[in-house]
C-alpha cells in the first residue's frame, strides 16, 4: 500500500439479481481503484457477445469444470441458470497474502461458501433494485437476453433477493453514482480495519522507537 504498512487483502463480494447493477458498479469501482482486482470465474455457459475469455470468465466445458472441482482448484462453485460457475482458489489466496483486494460478482450460494472458507476476509454487499418493475426495465434495456431469458431471470431474481439478509451491507440502487460512492465508502472503511493492517505493530514500534 502507499503508506508502506503491510496489509492483508480483502474479498469484496457484490451480489444482486441480474440487472441489479453489480457488474456496472464493480466496473466503476475498478476504474479508480488500482488495488482492486477482479476475480475471474470459471463457467460452463457460452460467452455472450462482447465477452472475452480470461477477462469476463474462463469459459470451459463441463469436463474441465468438473476436473477443477475434483482437484480442489475452486474455492466455491454453484449452479446458476443451469450452468456451472466457480471461483479459482489460487488467485484468492495470492491476493490476500499480497495485500491486494479482489472483487467478486457471484451469487448468494458462492458468497455463503466463500464466507465459510474465509470468514475474516469477506466483505459482502447486496445490491437491491428500487422495485421489481425497475429491475425488469433494466434487464430489457441492456438487450443482452431474449424475452424468455428475461422472464427466467425475473423469476430467479426473487430467489436471489430472498438472501439479502446474509450480507454485511445492503444498498438500494436508486442512483448509480450514489451506489458506487456507497461501495467506495464501505471499501475505504474495511481497509482501515486494524485486523487487516497486519504491519501496524511494526509501524507503531517504529513510531515509538
Ligand atoms: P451471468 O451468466 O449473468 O454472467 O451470471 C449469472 C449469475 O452467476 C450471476 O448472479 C453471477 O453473480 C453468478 N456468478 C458468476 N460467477 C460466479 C461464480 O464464480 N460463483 C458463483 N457462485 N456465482 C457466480
Amino acid at each position: 500500500m502507499s503508506d508502506g504498512i503491510a496489509r492483508r487483502g480483502l474479498l469484496l463480494v457484490l451480489s444482486s439479481p441480474s440487472g441489479g447493477g453489480k457488474t456496472s458498479i464493480g466496473r466503476a469501482l475498478r476504474v479508480t481503484d488500482p488495488n482492486l482486482g477482479l476475480s475471474v470465474s470459471l463457467t460452463t455457459r457460452p460467452p455472450r457477445e462482447g465477452e472475452t475469455d480470461g477477462k469476463d470468465y474462463h469459459f470451459v466445458d463441463e469436463a474441465a469444470f468438473l476436473a477443477a472441482v475434483r482437484e480442489g482448484r475452486l474455492i466455491e462453485h454453484a449452479e446458476v441458470f443451469g450452468a456451472r460457475y466457480g471461483t479459482p482458489r489460487a488467485p484468492v489466496e495470492a491476493a490476500l497474502a499480497e495485500g491486494r483486494d479482489l472483487l467478486f460478482d457471484i451469487d448468494w450460494q458462492g458468497t455463503r461458501q466463500l464466507r465459510e472458507a474465509l470468514p475474516e476476509d469477506v466483505v459482502s454487499v447486496f445490491i437491491l433494485p428500487p422495485s421489481m418493475a425497475e429491475l425488469e426495465r433494466r434487464l430489457r434495456a441492456r438487450r443482452l437476453d431474449d424475452d424468455a431469458t428475461v422472464t427466467r431471470r425475473m423469476s430467479r431474481a426473487a430467489a436471489e433477493i430472498a438472501h439479502w439478509d446474509e450480507y454485511g451491507y445492503v444498498i438500494v440502487n436508486r442512483d448509480f453514482d450514489l451506489s458506487v460512492g456507497a461501495v467506495r465508502s464501505i471499501l475505504a472503511a474495511e481497509r482501515l480495519k486494524r485486523s487487516r493492517q497486519t504491519g501496524l505493530a511494526h509501524f507503531v514500534a517504529g513510531l515509538l522507537a
